[in-house]
């Protein structure tokens, strides 16, 4: 299928499709498409990022609504409520020319009255996040006994984030004949149970792991000290003054600390974490994606959900443990057609993360070198020529002061003239970048201070004395690793805890805390509940680990360690020595 009107979704939808701009169906939309006009057989769909997801599920749901009958008859489940809000808008576009189709979105963290009247005006597609759909059913204002497909977008995260609860119980309440959809960029096992659970008989559909999207991605890497990485990131910033991206880091205090250090550097930068409210996150999102905002310094789980097409690059600021993350990252980039960069700043010991990438997913990087003060000055020193030559001259305006200006000019060459000006706009730049080291490495160069801090992290553990904690869920529960590290973290509202060993057995689980954590910890998870189950916590009777005892191999994959080392040393890289006030130039 190569052209959406072979499809026969209805003309309106074409009509609005087309001019959104979309020549041709993506492979996942031609995928899908055909399928869901022609069948009822509920369906997986396994795309990344980017690949138009949206519109796969979207426009036949749209081209299957019954007008004349008010009531749901789509039902769609997403994770966050910027997700719902962005496929609210996406479906009330591809619906532009169809009379009488209400989408509402329904999301946590806003009024529930307003949407409860939006709904009893009628919704024939609702988008939802599990929590408020489910509050939303048991007051009877969302009535599902008409909904003839549940779409469950981005199942993956939504299990990550802990709504398989609210799944459940929705699902449930939902009748036994719809037809059930589910799209994820991944798959796990989590996902196979609940298609299990969920869905009958399922066809499944993928698209090609890189799809057109992600041809356009650029990657390239740049391997300095761990020290540099910010140094980095400026020159990055510097040589690309058009740069329009998001910086990626790892924790929400590593986005406040490189997000205040650009603001202080003179860069268009703000950043978006989880701490923010809702009301701040709105703002900064919205300076983002209106272009007033060139860099963005977020964490994977703020950035969800944020669409924005044109991205020039993507900053791997860390690269992330989980590899199948980079994809998402890079996926933001090159989309509709354009081009784009993704940039991963390593240090000496990640080369083996790179040639891991490039294998899994079948892309390449190219190793570059990180541009030196000459290379960025000849650079901006174009730019400004450039401008200069450019630059729309209003002969009426500038007339009446010319001849003072040419008058006290006089004594000056052509030559010299140029020098001054060009000098009157550079001298900063040159300045700054007149004793900038090369920072670059080599794979065998040794590694600095931090990256060996680093390394020893795990073994810095010897001087923290641990709690060895039982809790009562384990891998029944898809407890892995990653999510009681999530938990905990969550539970604490921070990821400063120095957590130890984990060791995940099928109904109950062991794991190691910092002692001075003990009881703040056992406090703030008792009585939660994770995967339907109200959590028990409790010092457990077993010595914890002796550390230098020989270790067995852990058969989980190993948890992210003592994150406070990071915390102990003060890594501040010396600021912009006297540059500090240089302005962005644009
Ligand atoms: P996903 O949900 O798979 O991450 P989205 O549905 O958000 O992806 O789509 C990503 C971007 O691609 C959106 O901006 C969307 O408007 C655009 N898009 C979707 N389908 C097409 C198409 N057929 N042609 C061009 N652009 C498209
Ligand atoms: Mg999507």
């Amino acid at each position: 299928m190569n052209l959406f009107s072979e499809t026969g979704l209805r003309e309106e939808i074409l009509t609005a499709v087309h001019e959104l701009g979309f020549e041709k169906p993506t492979p996942i939309q031609a995928k899908t498409i055909p399928h869901l006009l022609s069948s009822k057989q509920d369906l997986i769909a396994f795309a990344q990022t980017g690949t138009g997801k949206t519109a796969a599920f979207g426009l036949p749901s749209i081209h299957a609504t019954d007008i004349k009958n008010k009531s749901t008859q789509t039902l769609i489940l997403c994770p966050t409520r910027e997700l719902c809000m962005q496929i609210t808008k996406d479906l009330t576009n591809y619906a532009k020319y169809i009379k009488g189709l209400q989408v509402v979105a329904v999301y946590g963290g806003a009024s529930i009255e307003n949407q409860m009247k939006a709904l009893s005006k009628g919704a024939q597609i609702v988008v939802g996040t599990p929590g408020r759909t489910k509050d939303l059913i048991k007051r009877k204002k969302l009535i599902l006994g008409d909904v003839e497909r549940v779409v469950l977008d981005e199942a993956d995260e939504m299990l990550t984030m802990g709504f398989k609860e609210d799944l459940d119980a929705i699902l449930a309440m939902t009748d036994e004949g719809k037809q059930t959809l589910l799209f994820s960029a991944t798959m796990s096992k989590e996902i196979i149970n609940i298609t299990k659970k969920y869905m009958n008989d399922p066809v499944e559909l993928s698209a090609a792991r890189m799809n057109t999207g992600a041809e356009n991605v650029n990657h390239v890497y740049y391997m300095v000290h761990a020290k540099d990485r910010y140094e980095v990131l400026k020159r990055i910033a510097d040589i690309n003054s058009n740069i329009y991206g998001i910086v990626f880091c790892r924790t929400r205090r590593e986005t406040k600390e490189i997000a205040s250090k650009l603001m202080h550097d003179g860069y268009n930068a703000d950043a978006l974490h989880g701490d923010l409210s809702q009301a701040q996150r709105d703002e900064v999102m919205n300076r983002f994606r209106t272009g007033q905002l060139q860099l963005l310094v977020a964490t994977d789980v703020a950035a969800r959900g944020l669409d924005v097409n044109n991205l020039t690059h993507i900053i791997n600021f860390n690269l992330p443990d989980d590899l199948e993350v980079y994809i998402h990252r890079s996926g933001r980039t090159g989309r509709a057609g354009k081009s784009g960069t993704s940039i991963a700043i390593i240090h000496t010991r990640e080369t083996r993360k790179i040639k891991d990438l490039e294998r899994k997913f079948k892309i390449e990087f190219a190793k570059e070198l990180v541009p030196n003060g000459k290379d960025i000055c000849t650079k901006q020193l174009y730019m400004l020529i450039d401008k200069i030559e450019r630059v729309e001259v209003d002969e009426k305006q500038i007339e009446p002061f010319l001849p003072a200006i040419y008058n006290k000019l006089e004594w000056l060459s052509r030559e010299d003239l140029i020098k001054h000006f060009v000098s009157a706009e550079f001298n900063r730049f040159l300045e700054y970048y007149k004793n900038a080291k090369d920072i670059n490495v080599s794979e065998n160069q040794r590694p600095d201070r931090k990256e060996k801090r680093e390394k020893r992290s795990r073994s810095d553990r010897r001087q923290t004395s641990f709690t060895r904690l039982f809790i009562n869920v384990g891998t029944k529960n898809s407890l892995n690793p990653a999510r009681l590290i999530g938990l905990i973290n969550e539970s604490l509202d921070s990821s400063e805890a120095e957590i130890g060993k984990i060791e995940i057995l099928k109904n109950f689980s062991f794991f190691e805390i910092e002692e001075k954590m003990e009881a703040q910890l056992i406090n703030a998870l008792e009585g939660l509940r994770f995967s339907d189950v109200k959590l028990t916590v409790e010092v457990s009777q077993e010595k914890p680990t002796v550390l230098n005892r020989p270790r067995h191999k852990p058969k989980h994959k190993k948890a992210r360690a003592s994150k406070s080392a990071g915390k102990k040393r003060s890594d501040r890289s010396k600021r912009f020595g006297g540059g500090g006030g240089r302005k962005r130039s644009k």
